[in-house]
């Protein structure tokens, strides 16, 4: 797991912060950035684009810090929920990005249900498909697969994306840590927090130049009865 000590540290200091700070910044931002397009629309000014992109990235920066600490998220209720269909759902977001990307989908046990937060998974799946999908500068393939190991479901997204070097692996989840020029950092911030708070457990493997693959194990139900029937169904991937 690369779940460590560290970066949970940062994360409850981050949350603390977060929750305190985010708000009072984004108020007094947005309003700025409504009175400088009042501006706008009387003066010319050869730095009005660069002034709105500028406060757009901060905006952005405080209503993901924002989305890591929503307290309607830490004190949402466990529930049982369908993983195909939240994937599902999940996709469909993804639609304008079929041009260039192939999504594979590998889902044994299609009635398999999670006990968790529902949206902080849902949340946590989305931020780690569009991290595959930001990965892939022309074309490639982003391979969604899950299997059942034990009380476990095992979500294997993969991708033939860029890769990550052995250094940035190291500031994966770090708040803020981002090598895009608009990204945020708090995509994998989000994903740890959220799969920390599920007590389960989250690994990566890369290869510069190849692709990346996450493993989540996330908690299945125990109501949920596996799919005897074709036993075949239940045997764990074996991945390359
Ligand atoms: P952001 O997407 O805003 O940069 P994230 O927290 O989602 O923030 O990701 C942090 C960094 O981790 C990314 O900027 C990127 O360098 C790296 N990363 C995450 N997922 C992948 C991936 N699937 N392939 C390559 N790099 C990745
Ligand atoms: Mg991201």
């Amino acid at each position: 797991s690369i779940l460590n000590t560290e970066v949970v540290t940062r994360l409850a200091s981050v949350g603390q912060i977060a929750a305190g700070v985010a708000h009072e910044i984004r108020n007094p931002l947005t309003s700025v950035q409504g009175l400088l397009q009042l501006l706008q629309e009387e003066h010319d000014f050869q730095y009005w684009d660069l002034i709105f992109a500028e406060l757009n990235q901060a905006i952005s920066t405080i209503e993901s810090l924002l989305s890591v600490s929503k307290p309607s998220l830490q004190t949402e209720s466990i529930t049982d929920f369908s993983l195909c269909v939240e994937l599902e759902n999940i996709l469909s977001l993804f639609q304008q990005d079929t041009y260039r990307i192939q999504f594979k989908k590998k889902w044994l046990d299609k009635a398999i249900k999670i006990r968790g937060k529902r949206s902080q998974i849902k949340q946590a799946l989305f931020n780690l498909i569009k991290n595959a999908c930001e990965s892939i500068e022309h074309t490639g393939v982003v391979t969604i697969e899950h299997v059942r190991v034990g009380e476990c479901v095992h979500v294997v997204i993969s991708d033939t994306g860029v890769g990550i070097s052995t250094t940035d692996m190291r500031r994966l989840g770090v708040p803020f840590f981002t090598t895009k020029p608009e990204g945020t950092g708090m995509g994998l911030t989000q994903v740890y927090s959220a799969l920390y708070e599920h007590g389960a457990t989250i690994d990566v493997k890369s290869t510069p130049g190849e692709g990346t693959t996450f493993t989540l194990a996330l908690p299945v139900s125990p109501r949920h009865k596996p799919d005897v029937s074709g036993g075949a169904e239940m045997q764990p991937i074996h991945l390359k």
